[in-house]
This record gives structure tokens, C-alpha cells and sequence, in this order.
């Protein structure tokens, strides 16, 4: 498949989900493929293997997918939690490719399931792939080798080789590695603590916040080549202290604990810092839409430490995570347990009480339980701890994924002084900034990978005159 030079057309560099759709992608245009994986093959798929759903729009019931989800509703939802930080012409060609592309997935064997029960709200909205994101990577990589993708472990790339805005080479290992197009799929930086260090830099308190996150997946993704872009005067898109940073379990390990370590109670009960304290409204609006702004929260909290505390109504109402709670039969004792201080806890816990007004709940809408005259308020879901055993869990800052990235266009394009590249294009985490400036919304990581994915190796392989049939 390489020819004699060993040159090939594409090389894809990055083993996750956008570097597989991209490598997928250019091998059925008709294009020679090499993939770079920075990992061993066991650890092969970056945080991609750690993934579960895909969001996707869809205007009528599609298999595992309920009711519909229309472009404008997906929109309106992107454009509520990025606070408007997007690009809107990227954002609706990502979110109309969502509802064509589960069909190109099982072409590559990749299976569907409805949504798991525990994770709310998202049947309508969000693809389960069978066996998770893991069995997604086999099932790509399987697809990618029967194809005849050349595919290497154990290969991070270090630098690039360029002509003006063109790509020439990259450099792994010492070796340089030809090709006549090239898809960056590396990944953001979130594995990459120095850099984390350096974005969040110190607070008031005189602590570097970013010692204190736990990596949720891959040590890979160093943004290693993000930053050697940057040097090379790249156009670059986004905040470097901007992520998808979840509140995971402080017990969690330092990488790919994976989706296990979540806590996903904060909206049933409350959440205090190291001074038992609240500092946010817990009942804002949805969990999926919500929870991955709670790692910044906490991320701003004094030892970047909080404790999501829950009372015994709550217990089967969330998906358990993999750590025991912490339990006691009385708040007092929960204090002590946490080492807060049970005054201060006790009178957080009792004000919040007071101020519950009743109301119906129903965790599978916005309901009418709120508290009035507390401050933060907690607007949803907010019914009072009363009834013990009560049960809290420790929860740091989360990473993610990092959004700043490269700046591409709807060719997914890397752009040099307002100029596309004619041969180097990005997808995945390391473009996401353009259509996630700011916060989250479950599932819209897979929809800009595959979207921008498939986008970038289709047009790898159009810049060297290979042609997908459906691009
Ligand atoms: C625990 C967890 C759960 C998640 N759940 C979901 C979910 O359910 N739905 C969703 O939409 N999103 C989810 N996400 C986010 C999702 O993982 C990302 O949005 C998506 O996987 C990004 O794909 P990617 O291919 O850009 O990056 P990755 O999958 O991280 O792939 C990057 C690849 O680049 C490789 N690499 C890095 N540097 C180099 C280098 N210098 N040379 C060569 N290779 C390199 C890495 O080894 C890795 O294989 C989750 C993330 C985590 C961590």
C-alpha cells in the first residue's frame, strides 16, 4: 500500500475516534494511510476509548434514538452552554452531520444501544455505542487494518515538518515520516500537567490550581504538537484554561480513571467546599447539560476539594460511582468524617432546609422544588437533608479535554495567517475550541470528532486528488 519511497498519501497521526474516522475516511477515498498512535496497544484509543454515547439530531424516532432531536433544538442547546462561544457554521455542519453518520459507523461494525437506565435525560438525545467507546476503537481499528490501514504504536510524533503553510513531514523517534497530506488527531493537552499548571495559574491563596485535577483519561494527550503548531504560528482558537472538567471522585486514580469515577448526585443534594460552604446552584438545569461545570466550580474552590452530600432519598435515584460514600447516621458525625467543621456544616445544611419550598419533585424535568431566599439559590430538585443515613463524596476537578486548539474551517482546514492549509487538517479535540469555547453538553465531544473526522480525511485524500464517494 506505501510506495517505494515508503511515502504515503495521508498520515493520520493520533489513535482515537477522530483519528480513526479521518484514517477510515481517506483508505475508502482510495488514499495510502499510515496512523501514528503515541500509545502501546493496549492503551490504544486515547479518551476515546473511555467514551459511551454520540450526540445526534434527528427529526423523527431513529432506532435507539426517541421522539426527535431537531437541528435547532441541538443548536439552542450547544449555543446555551458554550454561552454563545462557538462558530455557528461549524457548530450546524457538526450537528447535521450527526444524523447521517451512525450509518457510515455500522458500516465499520460499530453497534448501538439504547441509553443506559441512570443516565438521564439522554435517550432522545445521545447514541449508546454496545460495549462502549473501547468496543467503538476495536471495532474502527479492526476496520482500519482489514482496509489496510499501516497502523504503528508506540509512535508519539514530536514535530512536524513544514513548507510555509505546507506539510511535509513529521518526526517520530528521530524517524521522518513522508506524506503528501497529513490530519492532526492528537488530541488537546489535558495530560499535559505543566502546561494545566502554567494556564490556571496561582489564585489568592498562592496555590497553582492545576496540581490538584486528575486526569479522567489518556496520559497521551500532551499537546505536544498543538504547541509546536502554536510556534509555528498556527492560527489557534480558544481559552487555554477552558475545558470539559467534570467534579470526579478525589480517590479517583491520577489517569484514565475513566467514566466510573463521576459523581453524578450533585443535583439531588448539595455541594460544599473545604469551609462547608455552598457556592453554587446545584439544581441549574439538567445534569448532562450541567455537569461539566463543576470541575471548574470546584477548580475555583479553596485545596480545589468539594463534597457532594447527599440524605437517603437520594440513594438509586443516580448511577453509583465506583467508590463508596462516605456515610454517617448524623450531619455532625458526616462533618467530622470529611474533617469540616460540623458548626459551619450543620448551619450550611440547615439553612438550605429552611429555605426548601415544597414543590413536586421530578428529576426527569426542571420541577418546581426550589429554594427561596438562599444564596447561591438551588433552583431545581432542591428538597431538604433531612433523612439519615447522610452520604457525601469527596470530588476534585476532572480534565477532560482542553479546548484550546487549532483554528480550522468547514474543510477542517488548518489555517496559517488567515490561510487555509492545502494539505494539513485537524479534527477532534485539538479543533474542538471552534465549536466549544466553553462548557459542555453530554456527547457533543464524539459529534465533533466524527464530524470533523470524517471531514478531514475525506479532504486529505481530495487535496492529493482521491475522492470519497460520499464527501
Ligand atoms: C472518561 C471520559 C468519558 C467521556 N465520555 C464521552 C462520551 O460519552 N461522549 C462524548 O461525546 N465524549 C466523551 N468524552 C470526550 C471524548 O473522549 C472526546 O471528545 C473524544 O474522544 C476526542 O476524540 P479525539 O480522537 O480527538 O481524541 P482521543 O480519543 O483522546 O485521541 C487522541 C489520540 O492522539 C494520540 N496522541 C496524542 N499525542 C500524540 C502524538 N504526539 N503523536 C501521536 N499520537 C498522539 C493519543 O494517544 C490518542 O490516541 C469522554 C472523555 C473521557 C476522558
Amino acid at each position: 500500500m506505501i510506495d517505494k519511497t515508503g511515502k504515503v498519501d495521508v498520515l493520520v497521526i493520533g489513535g482515537g475516534n477522530a483519528a480513526l474516522c479521518a484514517a477510515l475516511m481517506a483508505r475508502e477515498a482510495g488514499a495510502t494511510v499510515r496512523l501514528l498512535e503515541a500509545s502501546p496497544k493496549d492503551w490504544r484509543g486515547g479518551n476515546s476509548q473511555h467514551t459511551r454515547n454520540i450526540r445526534c439530531m434527528h427529526d423523527a424516532p431513529q432506532d435507539v434514538l426517541t421522539e426527535s432531536y431537531p437541528e435547532e433544538e441541538f443548536w439552542q442547546d450547544l449555543y446555551k452552554v458554550t454561552g454563545g462561544v462557538t462558530d455557528e457554521d461549524l457548530a450546524r455542519m457538526v450537528i447535521r452531520h450527526s444524523a447521517s453518520c451512525r450509518t457510515w459507523m455500522r458500516k465499520h461494525g460499530v453497534h448501538f444501544q439504547p441509553s443506559l437506565s441512570g443516565t438521564l435525560h439522554l435517550s432522545r438525545t445521545n447514541a449508546f455505542f454496545m460495549g462502549g467507546g473501547k468496543a467503538l476503537v476495536n471495532a474502527y481499528y479492526r476496520s482500519a487494518e482489514r482496509l489496510g490501514v499501516a497502523i504503528e504504536y508506540d509512535a508519539p510524533v514530536e514535530s512536524l515538518e513544514l513548507d510555509g503553510g505546507r506539510f511535509v513531514a513529521a518526526i517520530s523517534g528521530g524517524r521522518r515520516i513522508e506524506a503528501r497530506a497529513c490530519v492532526l488527531a492528537c488530541g488537546g493537552f489535558e495530560s499535559n500537567r505543566e502546561w494545566l499548571r502554567e494556564s490556571w495559574g496561582q489564585n489568592d491563596l498562592g496555590e497553582w490550581p492545576g496540581d490538584n485535577f486528575l486526569i479522567r483519561g489518556t496520559r497521551f494527550n500532551t499537546g505536544t504538537l498543538l504547541r509546536f503548531m502554536m510556534g509555528c504560528g498556527a492560527d489557534i482558537i480558544g481559552d487555554p484554561s477552558q475545558s470539559h472538567c467534570v467534579a470526579i471522585d478525589a480517590r479517583a486514580p491520577l489517569y484514565d480513571g475513566g467514566i466510573c469515577t463521576r459523581i453524578d448526585c450533585v443535583s439531588l443534594g448539595i455541594v460544599v467546599n473545604r469551609q462547608a460552604r455552598r457556592f453554587y446552584d446545584e439544581g441549574e438545569d439538567f445534569w448532562p447539560k450541567r455537569y461539566a461545570i463543576w470541575g471548574r466550580l470546584v477548580a475555583q474552590q479553596p485545596g480545589q476539594i468539594a463534597y457532594s452530600v447527599i440524605d437517603a432519598k437520594a440513594v438509586g435515584r443516580f448511577m453509583p460511582p465506583v467508590f463508596p460514600g462516605i456515610v454517617a447516621p448524623t450531619l455532625e458525625e458526616l462533618a467530622v468524617k470529611l474533617q469540616l467543621s460540623p458548626e459551619t456544616f450543620t448551619r450550611t445544611v440547615a439553612d438550605y432546609n429552611a429555605a426548601c419550598r415544597p414543590g413536586t419533585f421530578d428529576h426527569t424535568m426542571l420541577d418546581d422544588c426550589a429554594t427561596q431566599g438562599l444564596t447561591p439559590p438551588k433552583t431545581h430538585w432542591a428538597l431538604p437533608l433531612d433523612t439519615p443515613p447522610f452520604t457525601a463524596y469527596p470530588v476534585r476537578p476532572g480534565i477532560t479535554f482542553t479546548y484550546l486548539g487549532l483554528k480550522v474551517d468547514a474543510q477542517a482546514a488548518v489555517h496559517f495567517g488567515g490561510r487555509p492549509s492545502a494539505n494539513l487538517f485537524a479534527a477532534g479535540e485539538i479543533m474542538a475550541g471552534n465549536v466549544l469555547g466553553r462548557g459542555y453538553t453530554a456527547g457533543v465531544g464524539m459529534t465533533i470528532g466524527t464530524a470533523f473526522g470524517r471531514i478531514a480525511g475525506a479532504r486529505a485524500a481530495a487535496s492529493i486528488g482521491k475522492l470519497h464517494a460520499a464527501a
